[in-house]
């Protein structure tokens, strides 16, 4: 079954395609039936492979996706260690802070860590117990306010450790 299909086009067009008529032996209808039929062809093969090209760029993204995913939870993966080690150095530094650690100069009660690094006193008669933390005289022995800076900075940490883990106090 065929159709008419009326369609103007240039004379050049016209001129061209009778030549290739021509050429190969066909009538005009015949050639112009022929090419259409490969101009169609190509505009499905055109989409199929610009389909193919989108299919794969998605891919590509999945893939990218997939990779930055991993990525992240090794990210967490690690600070989530780091955090642990953190949680068990604040419990270790709790529990040494919670431990005896020498006695009171004023009234001879022991005195905590915590005692001598966080609150400074005796914990029954209040003494300041800053001179127990004075390191001895002696070759190499650190400068005092720097040290005892250190140890201000220390006793904080350690108040964070006790009140970070249970059983603080
Ligand atoms: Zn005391």
């Amino acid at each position: 079954m065929s159709t008419v299909v009326y369609a103007r086009v240039p004379d050049s067009l016209k001129q061209a395609l009778a030549v290739r008529a021509r050429e190969r032996g066909l009538s005009l209808t015949a050639a112009v039936v022929a090419l259409l039929e490969r101009g169609l062809d190509a505009t499905e093969d055109e989409r199929a492979r610009e389909r193919e090209g989108e299919l794969a760029a998605s891919a590509g993204e999945l893939e990218r996706t997939r990779a930055r995913l991993a990525e992240a939870q090794a990210t967490l993966a690690l600070a989530r260690e780091r955090e642990q080690l953190t949680a068990s150095s604040f419990r270790a530094l709790a529990e040494r802070a919670r431990g005896e650690l020498a006695s009171c100069p004023q009234c001879g009660k022991p005195v905590r860590g915590s005692d001598l690094l966080v609150s400074g006193h005796c914990p029954q008669c209040v003494t300041p117990l800053t001179a127990l933390l004075l390191p001895r005289p002696q070759t190499g022995a650190p400068d005092r306010d720097a040290y005892l800076a250190l140890l201000g900075a220390l006793g904080g940490l350690v108040g964070l450790a006790l009140a970070s883990t249970s059983g603080a106090g």
